[in-house]
């Protein structure tokens, strides 16, 4: 890896990402400090417990240059545009992610990665890819945007065969140098366009991740932006364009032929047509969406070698995360499930496809996406819907134009309370047989911590009701 004995290294950014960079280049030997523009008692307890292991802090100001900065490393949520970048690039510093980082101190030394990344699905499909890897009997963690800071896993003492690595457009903007064994991107559709200032400059950040893929770049033919960008990179020769789809398979592609999952692309025997690698059916959910993440996976673990069994096998196992399309009760006839994590309107999209009749509870923080598409695509499907949050109008007017005959009950509501409040009304629309669905199109810091607390929220409000019913009969 790089020596940066004594070199002065300026951190951005306080959190979890900044902290463990901090521990890291400590252990590197470099002369650390990091800096913040908050200055809260929380900011300060930090800055304190790191003075002890010889890091410098400087909070209340993350825009200017700290004196004999050498190099900087950025925590992923730093925008890109700010004044502290500037000034590292009139001053000729370089700036080097927290994943950067970790590639440069030993990446490739530590193991080969396997990359993920896309607007929606990556979590669900770094987890699907590492249950495959075990499964194989490979030692693997699933690591990056997700769990362990990547940083702690390839500088810690645990040796590991191939690593299945989340990366966010955020991680991939400020990784010029990562260098995978193969990636996937899943999907683009317009998200944080905040940060990265256009979609333009968000889609060459994620086609970053195949930028010197060794033997495959793993995209989605439903969404041509996503092979535009594999065309766009620069890969080591002999490495392969590998398409997924919902259908039927073409040659160097995987796919669904009648109910399972096959793979054309990685077949040993030239006189064989495909591999079967699973049915659509050890999937939870069997969603569209998520035989598309599915797919993907058993791309990355085919490409690395992974024998059909052991795909299977990984998704068999497979449990989707909390918060992601779970199920949280049945009452009375009807299904409660939690898609909190769904915080824009291509994920809420693909939830509101996985189900046939639907109560729709949404809302909170558009972000300033549309909703139009979103609604015209889902609107046979909607049995009622329930509105909450800051930016809810949004939501009801395209409901207004492209569903006018569904139900919709407007809480006019962002206290946290809210939340139970619209079970109730749910309940209220839902028959037998409907899924009461929370999957918000927005984000949730109008009236939650994060999107963790508002499904807790939710499946609190459930089970209370699971238990009034029970009480009840
Ligand atoms: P990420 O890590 O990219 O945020 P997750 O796996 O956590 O992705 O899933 C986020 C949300 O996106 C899920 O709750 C689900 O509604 C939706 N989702 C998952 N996979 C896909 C996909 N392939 N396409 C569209 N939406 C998806």
């Amino acid at each position: 890896g790089e020596d940066l004995t004594g070199r002065r290294v300026t951190v951005a950014g306080l959190g979890v990402s900044g902290i463990s960079a901090a521990r890291a280049l400590v252990r590197a030997g470099a002369r650390v400090t990091v800096v913040d523009g908050g200055d809260s008692p929380s900011h300060r307890a930090r800055a304190e417990e790191l003075a002890a292991e010889a890091v410098a802090a400087r909070l209340g100001d993350g825009d200017t240059l700290p004196e004999g900065t050498e190099l900087i490393v950025t925590s992923p949520g730093w925008p890109p545009d700010s004044a502290l970048f500037a000034a590292a690039e009139a001053a000729e510093v370089p700036v080097w992610g927290d994943v950067e980082l970790a590639w440069r101190l030993r990446g490739p030394d530590a193991a080969p990665w396997l990359a993920v990344t896309g607007t929606n699905g990556k979590t669900t499909t770094v987890r699907m890819l590492a249950a495959m890897l075990e499964a194989a009997g490979l030692r693997t963690a699933a690591v990056g945007n997700i769990g362990t800071p990547l940083i702690d896993v390839v500088l810690g003492e645990q040796p590991y065969d191939v690593l299945a690595v989340e990366l966010s457009s955020y991680q991939l903007h400020w990784a010029p140098s990562v260098r995978a064994h193969s990636a996937a991107v899943l999907n683009l559709a317009p998200d944080h366009l905040d940060w990265h200032g256009s979609m333009a400059a968000y889609a060459a950040d994620k086609g970053r991740v195949y930028e010197g893929n060794e033997v495959a770049c793993v995209y989605n033919r439903a969404d041509p932006a996503t092979e535009r960008l594999v065309r766009a990179a620069d890969v080591v020769e002999g490495c392969r364009a590998v398409g997924f789809t919902l259908n039927s398979p073409g040659p160097s592609e995987l796919g669904v032929v009648e109910g399972l999952l096959v793979d054309r692309a990685f077949v040993p025997d030239r006189r064989q047509q495909a591999e079967e690698l699973a049915e659509v059916t050890d999937l939870e959910p069997a969603a569209p969406h998520n035989i598309a993440n599915a797919l993907a996976a058993a791309a990355l673990a085919r490409a690395y070698g992974v024998p059909p069994e052991a795909v299977r096998e990984g998704l068999r196992s497979f449990r989707p995360d909390t918060h992601r399309i779970e199920w949280v009760a049945d009452v009375d006839g009807v299904a409660y499930v939690d898609d909190s994590k769904a915080t824009n309107t291509h994920a809420t999209r693909a939830s509101l496809a996985a189900y046939e009749s639907i109560v729709w509870v949404a809302g909170g923080l558009a972000k300033g996406a549309e909703f139009d598409d979103l609604v015209t695509a889902a609107a046979d499907r909607l049995r009622g819907v329930v509105l909450l949050g800051a930016d809810r109008a949004r939501i009801r007017e395209a409901l207004t134009r492209h569903a006018p005959d569904v139900p919709v009950v407007d809480l006019e509501r962002t206290d946290t309370g809210a939340m139970a409040a619209a079970v109730g009304e749910a309940a209220r629309l839902a028959h037998p047989g409907d899924t009461v669905l929370l999957a918000p199109a927005c984000a949730s810091m109008d009236m939650f911590t994060n999107y963790n607390r508002r499904g807790e929220a939710f499946a609190d409000a459930v089970r209370a009701l699971a238990a009034d019913r029970t009480a009840e009969h």
